[in-house]
């Protein structure tokens, strides 16, 4: 996938699993680190969901830093 995609955009991926038919292009923003992603539904849920747990898992890192007495 080497093409610039535009959000909104209704197209065709082929990715390494198969190819996505009619796939809406979309924008997601991380409102926790503000990166943000282009790409289809489906690249972009995985986006949000890996943002998710990373930063989940640094607020959990956090936590038990600070109970350890550490920064
Ligand atoms: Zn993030």
């Amino acid at each position: 996938m080497s093409k610039v995609l535009e959000v909104g955009e209704i197209t065709d991926v082929v990715t390494e699993f198969g190819t996505e038919l009619h796939a809406e292009i979309v924008r997601v923003f991380c409102p926790a680190c503000s990166e943000e992603f282009i790409g289809t539904k489906r690249a972009a849920g995985g986006f949000v969901a890996g943002h998710a747990a990373f930063h989940d898992h640094e607020n959990r890192m956090d936590v038990i830093l600070s109970n350890m007495g550490g920064t």
